[in-house]
């Protein structure tokens, strides 16, 4: 093929791309059960938990977006203690999760650095080596994912937010520590360094449109990850995109823009992992259950401690943040059933995009 032919071929794959974005009606329902047959295909039924530790809301970045942003005074700052992190990987590996994510804010220090090693290496032992690790702690430097790799981590997620670098800009300040390019250079580092690797977008923000979607998706098949996360942008009253909020798509809208970006990318990409957002739930009690019936397989039950999950807003009405993470756990079962999923108790659920990839 010629250099015409495949930029040709390239912009006939956009069109298409940004046709199943817009879809409505019986082609959008089409769109959902190829996408649900496909994962049948690929990947079976099964859906896979990540427990999700939000252990600390404490950051040192700035995104437009963020309600736990660190310019955002009003917000009560907390960090879990080494033993109540434990504890939450503790009921993780006893109710059989198969794995675990650690986020926070982004904090980049020596002594964050080695607080994570060492947790990661306590969870590693208190689970017999058997509780899979997903970190999502920002960027870093390359040698801080090194050591974490080494300490037991293996899989990493990052958002690029946009794959837009001019719409990256109008999201974030425009300083070093919120550049396109270095997020960009992280993705790249960790996933040279072994890690599956994680990346996703916001649905719906101000200034994006059916194309920059596309772009994303192109972008995330280019890149060739392993793991997507991505969910409806919320608006948070204390943050700079809140002005924005007229030009927004109705939040129902971008719900629904949000379950065609996970259809159209389980047909794109058939064998990676798809994570229902939480996100999702704020905006429809059963949206993780609907992503899961469009061509999502990955659950993260939040297992925070109930006292913490207010202080841990990143947008409005996040979902079950009165809950003890016992109580989730039978709702949960419940509602995976209802989207025709069977749990992978006890599993790792690794990407078999992954797999293949390592070779
Ligand atoms: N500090 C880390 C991890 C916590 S933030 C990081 O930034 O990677 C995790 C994700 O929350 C971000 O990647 C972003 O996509 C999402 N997020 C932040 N604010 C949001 C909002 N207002 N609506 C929806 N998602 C949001
Ligand atoms: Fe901090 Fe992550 Fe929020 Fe940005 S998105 S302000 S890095 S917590």
């Amino acid at each position: 093929m010629d250099a015409e032919n495949i930029v040709g071929h390239e912009q006939a794959e956009r069109e298409k791309l940004i046709e199943l974005l817009n879809s409505d009606g019986a082609v959008k329902e089409e769109l959902f059960r190829n996408a649900r047959e496909i994962k049948q295909q690929e990947i079976g039924n099964r859906v896979h938990f990540r427990g999700l530790v939000e252990f600390s809301n404490i950051c040192g970045k700035n995104c437009y977006y963020c309600g736990i942003r660190r310019s955002n005074k009003n917000v009560r700052r907390y960090q879990l203690t080494d033993e109540q992190i434990l504890d939450a990987a503790r009921f993780a590996h006893a109710q059989r999760y198969g794995s675990l994510v650690l986020q926070s804010g982004e904090v980049e220090s020596p002594s964050f650095t080695g607080r994570i090693e060492h947790l990661l290496r306590e969870i590693k032992k208190l689970s017999a080596g058997t509780l899979g690790i997903t970190l999502s702690l920002g960027e870093q430097q390359r040698e801080v994912y090194e050591r974490w790799f080494e300490a037991g981590a293996h899989r990493y997620l990052l958002r690029i937010e946009t794959s837009n670098p001019q719409l990256y800009r109008k999201y974030h300040p425009a300083d070093p520590l919120h550049g396109y390019q270095r997020r960009l250079e992280c993705l790249h580092a960790l996933k040279e360094l072994g890690y599956q690797t994680g990346t996703g977008v916001m649905i719906g923000l101000p200034f994006q449109e059916p194309g920059h979607l596309a772009d994303d998706l192109l972008f995330m098949k280019d890149f060739d990850v392993d793991m997507v996360g991505m969910g409806p942008y919320i608006e948070h009253p204390f943050t700079p995109l809140y002005r924005f909020r007229e030009q927004l798509l109705p939040l129902q809208e971008r719900f629904d823009l949000a379950l065609k970006m996970i259809a159209t990318l389980r047909i794109l990409m058939p064998d990676i992992n798809i994570a229902a957002a939480t996100a999702l739930q704020a905006i429809d009690p059963m949206g993780r259950e609907k992503a899961i019936s469009v061509g999502a397989n990955i659950l993260m039950p939040n297992i925070t401690p109930g006292k913490y999950r207010n202080d841990y807003a990143l947008y409005e009405n996040k979902p079950c943040v009165d809950e003890e993470p016992d109580e989730c756990l039978n709702c949960l079962d419940a509602r995976i059933k209802l989207a025709e999923g069977e749990i992978g108790y006890g599993e790792w659920g690794d990407s078999r995009h992954f797999l293949k990839r390592r070779g």
